[in-house]
């Protein structure tokens, strides 16, 4: 009789070790931190994104840069 309670103390814990076990490895992965969003725009001509503070506005649209600016809107 005290053999059975062993067995099911041993059943118990195996049970209860793979639920956690289970349970540990159904957690979702923790996603990856994100970089704050930030207001970006597309340079006209290269269509590389800028932050819209560092564009330079033209008046057909948003460039990377003065060089741009001037290559597109001569
Ligand atoms: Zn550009």
């Amino acid at each position: 009789m005290k053999s059975l309670l062993v067995v099911l103390v041993v059943l118990a814990g195996v049970w209860f070790w793979r639920s956690r076990a289970s349970s540990i490895r159904q957690r979702p992965p923790a996603s990856p931190i994100q970089p704050p969003l930030q207001d970006t725009v597309a340079c006209s001509r290269c269509h590389v994104h800028i932050p819209r503070a560092e564009a330079v506005q033209g008046q057909h649209g948003s460039y990377c840069g003065l060089e741009h600016l001037h290559q597109a809107e001569p």
